[in-house]
């Protein structure tokens, strides 16, 4: 494992031994150029989103500097705050937090609402090194007097422009002016919306600029394709996917809460088990769902996207669009679930007549076509039986490319272009 380089960034041997049994061989741009300086006790503003390693870069130095600096946390305060827009990204930080810090000895909470508070109250009671937090929760809990602020020590305000498209800027400002004025103070967010800027500069004193391009290099890493397909044939290719041998790990998108519960439920019908997850479900079934899913408990997340929002699950194979999204940055965001952390992933998009136009939005957004399915091993199945073959299982016959599918494609994809005559996907010859 060559851990050279998280070596040179400062970072000391029990977490360079952490990171090598993590599989990390080396610093993402964004740890490297944030590291060193955050371990130097420095401000921070950090223009990047989930899926640059931005956790990491945060919470190694964090660590290191808690274990340089060692103190016993006061009661009911933290050292260390983090605050973040939902429930879903604090559980992942936090349980970031233990994963990096496993070899040190610290103590850490999460807290955000929707669930019960008294648990959260006790493990504030004795104080905690490191405190995950919703702006909402904090702010009842210090409200209360379960929490004071003025004992932080270093605060992180993660994905800030969230905060600020759901309404807790004024939480923010509210929290920031309860804590100590001598702080390190870091702040991480995918857009400078000039809200953030003027946020940014009152709170931060002489800070590290950092910018990472986020969301490109990830998506190249994603094997995209399109399937087109009719409406009412979407159920049935879907399972017949889902039931291929290396889709090990799969979020299928849908555009609608009660659609991510019908197609669950469907798929069940076709005894393919699925957990559906959305902002409908309460907090406890939603954490359950993600931890069977990262355990690999449950293979198949049926989400809608304010659900799946900051999904961080390593080893997910297969990202499944079943509705394209109506915002094309969503689709980017999407795929990018899979494909981290080196992995590579397939992102397969499903795309009726009524969403042309929402894919043709997507491919402006990219600045190039998605290639439409036509090879690919998933639909060799489907592929190397005609649609008119006896042999064809009856299942099977349904999710055949439709005639204007058909003649799409041919013309659609130029990589493909009449070279394959075993595929009936493809034309044999020009369809009229
Ligand atoms: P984040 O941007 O913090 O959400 O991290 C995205 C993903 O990258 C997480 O799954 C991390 O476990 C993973 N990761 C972070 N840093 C590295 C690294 N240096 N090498 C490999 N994977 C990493």
């Amino acid at each position: 494992m060559n851990d050279s380089d998280f070596r040179s960034l400062g970072l000391a041997e029990s977490l360079l031994s952490t990171l090598a049994e993590e599989g990390y061989a080396s610093p993402t741009p964004i740890q490297q150029k944030t590291i060193p300086s955050l371990l130097a006790g420095k401000d921070l503003l950090g223009v990047a989103q989930t899926g640059t390693g931005k956790t990491a870069a945060f919470a190694l130095p964090i660590l290191q500097r808690l274990a340089a600096f060692p103190a016993r946390p006061e009661p009911r305060a933290a050292r260390v705050l983090v605050v973040a827009p939902t429930r879903e990204l604090a559980a992942q930080i936090d349980e970031s937090f233990g994963t990096y810090g496993r070899r040190f000895r610290f103590s850490r909470a999460c807290v955000f609402g929707g669930v019960g508070k008294n648990p959260q109250i006790k493990a504030l009671s004795r104080g905690v090194d490191v405190l995950t937090a919703t702006p909402g929760r904090l702010l009842d809990l210090h409200g209360e007097g379960y929490i004071r602020l003025d004992r932080v020590e270093t605060v992180v305000l993660d994905e800030a422009d969230r905060m600020l498209d759901m309404g807790f800027i004024h939480d923010v400002r509210r929290i920031v002016a309860l804590l100590p004025k001598k702080r390190q103070t870091l702040l991480f967010s995918a857009t400078m919306p000039r809200d953030i800027a003027v946020l940014a500069s009152s709170i931060l004193d002489n800070p590290t600029r950092v910018d990472v391009e986020p969301e490109k290099p990830t998506v190249d890493k994603v094997d995209q394709h399109i399937l087109h397909v009719r409406k009412e044939n979407k159920k049935d290719l879907l399972a017949h996917l889902l039931r291929k041998a290396d889709v090990r790990r799969a979020v299928v998108f849908t555009r609608t809460k009660h659609g991510a519960n019908r197609l669950s439920a469907a798929l069940g019908a076709e005894g393919i088990s699925s957990e559906a997850i959305h902002a409908n479900k309460s907090q406890n079934a939603r954490i359950r769902a993600l931890d069977g899913f990262k355990r690999g408990e449950i293979r198949v997340l049926v989400a809608t996207d304010l659900a799946a929002r900051g999904i961080d699950v390593d080893g997910i194979t297969h990202v499944f669009n079943y509705e394209l999204p109506n915002e094309p940055e969503t689709y980017v965001h999407r795929i990018g679930r899979t494909a981290r952390a080196g992995a590579s992933g397939s992102a397969l998009s499903f795309c009726d007549a009524e969403e042309r136009p929402l894919l043709r939005q997507i491919e402006r957004l990219l600045g190039r076509p998605v290639p439409v399915e036509a090879d690919h091993p998933y639909v060799s199945a489907v592929s190397t039986v005609s649609a008119e073959s006896p042999a064809a299982p009856a299942g099977m016959r349904k999710v055949m490319p439709s005639r204007t599918m058909r003649s799409r494609n041919f013309r659609s994809s130029s990589s493909d272009r009449g070279t394959d005559n075993r595929n009936p996907w493809k034309p044999r010859q020009p369809m009229r």
